[in-house]
């Protein structure tokens, strides 16, 4: 089985700055971590290599920097890191993101499955996943909450919904998109931190994955940011002193006043 999660890079930070000439993210000063949600993905990638035999590659779209974060992945398991990083992918929206992935994906060749998080902590978008699948012209099941059953030839899924889950089953190659309730992603081992330290990190630019310049970077993003600014809080909480008698009688005052019930 050979296995492709897609990885990225994104700030560890929930207090998001933006500089409002540029409108875009402040990332100077701000550590890098994987997207929390890929960490699941990854997980669940060695849990298929383990159980069937296979490869799992990690590939990912970012500034160079990025391949210090893969390495990371590389001590939990993984077989190979791959960075796509080019000045050509600047700019990308979530449509030049996918197509480079899927470019990327397809340099890697015979792939039967692809795995990414739900959705990027920063971005938040959670179109890159189903985007690559439509650019490879294969199938794709998101919000995967259990895998049931896999083989050569198809899985079995459970899928996250707003009333529960529905079970799925897709021929393979397919490309899933997963939630943090899959699994509980593992720790780096000793061993896997040590070839983490010395290994190479091969770097793709966009002519080794033959991409197409029309559609990469800002050229191949249809979308543009207008403004992007963090929005205003209406309200402030209140915090109710006193007895927990007292401070019961507050709040109780407080809903009855404002007509809410
Ligand atoms: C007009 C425009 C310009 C932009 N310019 C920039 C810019 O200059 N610099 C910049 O950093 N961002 C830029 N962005 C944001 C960038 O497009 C998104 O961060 C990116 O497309 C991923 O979208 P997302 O974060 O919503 O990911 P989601 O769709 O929420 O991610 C879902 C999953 O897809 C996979 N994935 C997503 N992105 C990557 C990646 N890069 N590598 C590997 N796997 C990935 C992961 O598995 C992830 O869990 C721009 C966006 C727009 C709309």
């Amino acid at each position: 089985m050979k296995i492709v999660v897609c990885v990225k890079q994104v700030p560890d930070t929930t207090e998001v700055k933006i500089n409002p000439e540029t409108n875009t993210l402040v990332r100077e000063g701000v550590a890098s971590i994987i997207n929390p949600f890929d960490m699941y993905a990854v997980e669940e990638a060695l849990r298929i290599k383990e159980k069937l035999g296979g490869t799992v590659t990690v590939l990912s779209m970012g500034p160079p920097q990025a391949a210090e974060s893969l390495r990371e992945t590389i001590a939990m398991g993984v077989d190979e890191a791959v960075l796509l990083s080019d000045r050509a992918f600047a700019g990308a929206d979530t449509l030049a993101t996918s197509y480079a992935l899927a470019k990327g994906i397809e340099k890697i060749g015979g792939v039967d499955l692809v795995f990414c998080g739900k959705q990027a902590i920063d971005g938040d978008t959670a179109q890159v996943g189903p985007e690559i699948a439509e650019k490879l012209g294969i199938p794709h099941v998101t919000y995967v909450r259990k895998v049931n059953e896999i083989n050569d030839k198809e899985i079995i899924v459970e899928r996250m919904n707003e009333d529960g889950y529905e079970r799925v089953q897709a021929p393979l190659p397919a490309l899933l998109t997963v939630v943090k309730e899959i699994n509980e992603p593992r720790l780096p081992s000793l061993k896997g931190k040590m070839r983490a330290k010395n290994v190479e990190i091969p770097i793709w630019t966009a002519a080794m994955i033959n991409a197409d310049a029309d559609k990469t970077g800002l050229n191949g993003s249809p979308t543009w940011v207008k403004r992007i600014f963090i929005p205003e809080l209406k309200c402030q909480g209140e915090i109710f002193e006193g007895s927990p008698e007292e401070q019961v009688k507050s709040l109780v005052d407080a809903i009855l006043s404002r007509k809410v019930v």
